[in-house]
């Protein structure tokens, strides 16, 4: 192994090509195995790992990017932040960690969180006057070890201690102004004794990843940067330190790290927008190596070598080496694009997953070190992938461009609230404080195996119909019987909000294997979004229409939303995402005109996903939040005047989109409440929608049925910020992770509190 970084990645799957972990984890949570099966999965996934990093002939290989749950989890037992109440129960290490991830009877997990604007979820660590950090738990070293007895040495990878800070929690007994990041000393402390026993182990680069600086930092955290770094580099016993920032462009970070006394940084040119100009500004870098993300490690396309090479040759005068990588972590995306056998035979070529991008890598790095020729026909073959994906016909649809370009602006415009509200108080004639529920009802076993036979093929399409048609119809009497005044059809069809959509629309491909750990042993498989978009035939309007023909009550169609689809997808890199959510929003307006026209009065739109895609730099909010809003009105902006639109939120903190909602201009908005008690519409300008708004007063994301009483207070909570013409009453979320049981209690007392409020008004 050499002693530069030459081509590397930041880091891999580790859920399994096949979900080994997830079957292992939950066979061992579900006492089916025991610890030592466990590890041995564990051990076995590891070596697979690096042995087939090491035989696809990377230059450094990363360590230590194995997690029984979660990285950031794993980062916190390293330095001995385990919150008393966990470390009381008494477990031993491993169910103590796994009490940290996923509660005990008796005491919920840490909070969860998103991953800055990924899908993956990490446990928030933590952290208060008296968390003392120390090098507590060793399997980072024993990861090295392992890896070094398999003939493959590493360059262990850790979540940086700034970024650590900046993801942490004070601690429930911690004062409200206590800062995690005022620990930032005792945890580089802790951080020093970790690399100095690296150090003695033999191990020479060490990666601490500060993906934190991609987003906009005040100078408190910028010093707090600098000083740990200049702590941790002046150690007199240390591996080399890389500090890679990636998912957008490292900005005063970089300035700073290119001065501190480390031997390599990471700069993500995928997601950043770097110019050449600010990097030829920093002197330090002379001396450093610059390793170039240059493998976009979220997404799935084939990269275009040609390009990647000429960012590569710029960037050779600016540092002391250069280096390329993906662009963050392979954990984003699928293992093997070759595990495919049902894969659109002409789409299939573009598709890199993180065994590709391995590769691509490594042909990146040689073509630096031995000059192109070297890779000559590696190169010609990505060439020719990329134009042949440039010219498909499969890609480009005129009739979907055409209409994109003759798009007028009225088109994204409804009639007036006023005029709306009263066409459809007419239609609809609700009383007030109407109760609904967000859409799904809960998914049986027999509805998911019956989903599961239409695709096997072992159940024909009519049988199929009558079950699916069965199922609805007791979904719509039982909220007759509970008194809903707003009924939907539960989505028993749906495997999942957005796969539901991309499956019965143009333009889009779905996996087989294309799983992605979303937060411990739970997997999404993101469908692939490829070409223009466009909605052959209605997907919804059959099973809304039956629903409807049953019952005199109103029926909410249910619809996904385009920020949503696109959030929840791998989408095209070839054109801006603006373009493609508007020809989604297009695909959706269609379904929502064919709907009205059917008969139904209201249509939900569901973008759950709206927060996801906001950036992490707040320069590029307004931007942003332009063409998501526009594509949401695009969507449902053909409705008429008397068609009431809904949409839904979740997913909580909506302070810094609350204008865009608004702008959304739904005529009733659900959005999460419950579990922060209404705080939403007093924190915020919900209540100023001046439209309908439904918050949440039943928390479905627990197993607790809340009361009547409960509810009611919720009402009135509400009722000071909301007047009673325009207050809906709703759960936090669709119901199809609960059971029957559950969801029936639930909504009576539901609906039977909204009947006390509203008597009182
Ligand atoms: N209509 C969807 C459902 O009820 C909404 C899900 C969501 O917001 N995540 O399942
Ligand atoms: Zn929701």
């Amino acid at each position: 192994m050499t002693s530069t970084i030459g081509s590397t990645v930041l880091g891999y799957p580790r859920i399994g090509p096949n979900r080994e972990l997830k079957h292992a984890l939950e066979s061992y949570w579900a006492s089916r195995i025991g610890e030592q099966e466990l590890r041995d999965v564990a051990g076995r996934l590891r070596a697979d790992t690096l042995r087939s990093l090491k035989d696809a002939g990377l230059d450094s290989i990363p360590g230590n990017t194995f997690s029984f749950y979660d990285h950031v989890l794993d980062t916190a037992v390293t330095f001995g932040a385990v919150p008393r109440r966990y470390a009381e129960l008494g477990l031993g290490p491993l169910d103590t960690y796994f009490a940290m991830a996923r509660g005990v009877e008796s005491l919920p997990p840490l909070e969860m969180t998103k991953w800055f604007d990924t899908n993956y979820h990490y446990l928030v660590p933590e952290v208060g006057p008296d968390t003392s950090f120390s090098l507590a738990e060793r399997g980072v070293l024993d990861q090295v070890r392992e890896a070094a007895a398999l003939g493959v040495p590493v360059r262990p990878v850790l979540v940086g201690p700034v970024t650590f800070l900046l993801l942490s929690k004070p601690d429930p007994d911690a004062g409200p102004d206590f800062d995690p990041l005022s620990t930032v000393d005792s945890l580089v402390g802790a951080y020093a004794e970790l690399l100095a026993e690296l150090a003695r182990e033999g191990v020479e680069w060490v990666q601490l990843d500060e993906p934190a600086f991609a987003a906009d930092r005040t100078e408190a955290e910028l010093a707090a940067l600098r000083e740990a770094y200049t702590s941790l580099g002046t150690l007199p016993e240390r591996p080399k330190i890389f500090v890679p920032g990636y998912f957008g462009e490292f900005g005063d970070a970089l300035d700073i790290l290119s001065e501190a006394p480390i031997e390599a940084v990471g700069v993500d040119f995928v997601a950043g927008e770097v110019s050449l100009d600010s990097l030829s500004v920093l002197p330090g870098l002379r001396d450093k190596t610059l390793v170039a993300g240059l493998v976009d490690g979220r997404n799935v396309w084939r990269t275009d070598l040609d390009r990647a090479l000429a960012t590569a040759a710029t960037l050779l005068g600016l540092a002391g080496e250069v280096a390329v990588s993906t662009s963050c972590s392979l954990l984003h995306v699928p293992y093997d694009v070759e595990a495919e056998t049902d894969l659109d035979p002409e789409v299939a070529p573009w598709l890199a997953f993180a065994k590709q991008k391995v590769s691509e890598v490594v042909v990146l790095g040689r073509a630096l070190r031995e000059g192109r020729d070297a890779v000559s026909g590696e190169l010609a073959d990505a060439r020719r992938v990329i134009s042949a994906r440039a010219d498909a016909e499969r890609v480009r649809d005129e009739r979907v461009r055409r209409r994109l370009a003759t798009l007028r602006p009225e088109d994204t415009r409804r009639d007036d609230y006023d005029v709306r509200k009263a066409a459809q108080q007419e239609a609809l004639g609700l009383p007030p404080l109407p109760t609904t529920t967000i859409g799904s009802f809960p998914q049986t076993p027999d509805v998911r195996r019956t989903r599961a036979a239409l695709r096997r093929g072992s159940l024909d399409h009519d049988t199929y119909t009558r079950r699916m048609r069965a199922e609805i119809e007791r979904v719509v009497r039982l909220q007759e019987e509970l008194g809903l005044d707003v009924l939907v059809h539960g989505e028993p069809e749906r495997n999942d909000m957005v796969q539901y959509f991309a499956e019965h629309l143009t333009g889009f491909a779905s996996t087989e294997h294309g799983w992605v750990q979303s937060y411990g042993s739970r997997c999404v498989r993101p469908p692939i979004l490829f070409g223009d978009v466009s909605r052959p035939r209605p997907i919804t309007v059959e099973w809304a229409t039956y629903a409807a023909s049953l019952t005199d009550k109103p029926v909410k169609g249910m619809l996904t939303g385009p920020v949503t689809i696109l959030a929840w997808s791998f989408v095209r890199d070839d054109q801006p995402l603006a373009d493609t959510a508007k020809q989604v929003a297009l695909a959706i307006r269609d379904e929502v005109t064919d709907l009205e026209a059917a008969g139904l009065g209201v249509i939900q739109v569901d973008e759950p996903a709206l927060r996801e895609l906001l950036p992490l730099r707040a320069h590029r909010h307004e931007q942003y939040l332009r063409w998501a809003v526009e594509a949401f009105r695009l969507a449902t902006s053909g409705a008429r005047a008397s068609t009431q639109v809904h949409t839904h939120l979740c997913y909580s903190e909506f302070g810094d989109v609350m204008g865009a909602i608004d702008a959304l201009d739904a005529d009733v908005t659900s959005i999460e409440a419950a579990r922060s008690r209404m705080e939403v519409l007093r924190d915020t300008s919900a209540a100023g929608f001046g439209r309908g708004v439904g918050p949440g007063v039943y928390d479905i994301h627990s197993p607790r049925v809340p009361e009547v009483e409960e509810i009611a207070r919720l009402l009135r909570a509400a009722l000071e910020s909301v007047p009673p013409s325009r207050l809906w009453v709703n759960p936090d979320c669709g119901l199809k992770t609960r059971n029957y049981a559950e969801v029936e209690l639930a909504l009576r007392n539901l609906v039977e509190a909204a009947a006390q409020v509203r008597h009182t008004l």
